[in-house]
């Protein structure tokens, strides 16, 4: 591995395979995989980690707006893409990309079947998407007769699978209330099934889901995170591999004396002599002020740097006082040992959060 000579992000594709492999293993034979790539596929690029995980055979990939799918096609993704949370403004595009929209309330799916009639579709594929305790999207237990009166009313339309979100898969103290969100999908699947006249693929897992409930993984599953490399456990952190490593150099270091500031507002004072070093990544990186301030820290020659002092746009000042270093040398934000879980943690947030925050400015590389 070369060393980091400006800020990267990089990406080892070895690493998501192996992520990809692990999470398979946990699955039946013929339960289908489909991999969340929304966001940059977290953060770290989508057409690419889409198109490697296409040779790997995944069944189905999903994003969450019409953009984000337009990118896949344009990357040569040719599997299905589910559009979880699709806007009418873009149906057409979306039809234009044969992107598969997820319907979650009666408006827009009016709206789609209007737009898929106009454009002489017949069978386009859909997704019905049920809310069963998250209270974010989805159509209620009482629609299925509404939604499957209106489908028998067209043939724009068929219905490829019917979904649901867990709202706390992750959290074992919820298992009770995750069972019963479990139960109310199969009874709103049974439902449709016997109302609509066929069987679309039944969903339900996101990767702590897969995780903590294989009764519930039916005919296919949806994973962004452990892909990714995290499992929402220290248990299962053990078994997957972050694919992400954000690394930087010091751009310069500072003699700093006893009583001068350092950063905007003099948020740090110094009281004693201290070295410090610039880092070229701030908050337009994704690195938010919450790890400033001795929140946070970085590596510098397998050495904890804490952030002094205010984050900047486009810069952090570390604590070097006790670390051996020169003006050049990589440091490591995040990476497999350091990870990113934990440094989203000292901030008092998550791993989700603090990869999809790196910013289109970061350079990506990738490892293959
Ligand atoms: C983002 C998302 C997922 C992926 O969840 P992970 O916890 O990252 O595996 C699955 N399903 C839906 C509907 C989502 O929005």
């Amino acid at each position: 591995m070369l060393k980091a000579q400006e800020t990267v992000l990089e990406i080892d594709l070895k690493a998501l395979n192996h992520n990809y492999q692990h999470l398979k293993s946990k699955l039946q034979n013929n339960t289908k995989f489909l991999a969340v790539v929304k966001a940059y596929a977290y953060g770290s690029d989508s057409a690419e980690t889409a198109t490697y995980l296409q040779e790997q055979g995944v069944d189905y990939f999903a994003v969450a707006y019409i953009n984000e799918g337009i990118t896949l096609r344009e990357a040569g993704i040719t599997k299905p893409i589910l559009v979880l949370h699709p806007l009418a403004k873009n149906f057409k595009k979306l039809i234009a990309y044969t992107l598969e929209p997820s319907l979650y309330n009666t408006k827009i799916l009016n709206e789609f079947i209007t737009i898929a009639s106009v454009e002489k579709q017949t069978d386009y594929p859909i997704h019905i998407k049920f809310n069963t305790g998250l209270n974010r999207l989805g159509f209620s237990e009482n629609d299925v007769h509404l939604i499957t009166h209106k489908l028998k009313g067209t043939n724009a339309v068929k219905v490829t699978s019917i979904f649901s979100h867990l709202a706390a898969s992750e959290d074992l103290n919820e298992r009770i209330f995750t069972l019963n969100q479990i139960e109310t999908f199969k009874t709103i699947s049974n439902h449709f099934i016997k109302t609509i006249g066929y069987k679309p693929i039944l969903h339900i897992c996101n990767t702590s889901g897969i995780l903590n409930y294989p009764e519930a993984h039916f005919d296919m599953v949806r994973t962004g995170i452990g892909l990714y490399g995290f499992g929402n456990s220290e248990k299962e952190n053990t078994h997957l591999k972050p694919i992400a490593s954000l690394k930087t150099i010091i751009s310069q270091i500072h003699n700093i004396k006893k009583g001068e500031s350092v950063g905007y507002n003099r948020a740090f004072k110094s009281h004693s002599f201290q070295k410090t070093a610039t880092l070229p990544i701030g908050h337009a990186d994704g690195i938010g002020r919450q790890y400033g301030n001795g929140n946070s820290f970085v590596t510098i020659n397998g050495q904890k740097a804490y952030i002094i002092g205010n984050v900047c746009m486009d810069m952090i000042m570390v604590d070097i006082t006790n670390i051996n270093c020169k003006e050049g040398d990589e440091v490591i934000v995040f990476d497999r040992n350091q990870t990113a879980e934990h440094l989203a943690k000292s901030a008092k947030t998550i791993s989700y959060e603090l990869i999809t925050s790196i910013s289109q400015r970061v350079k990506r590389s990738f490892l293959k």
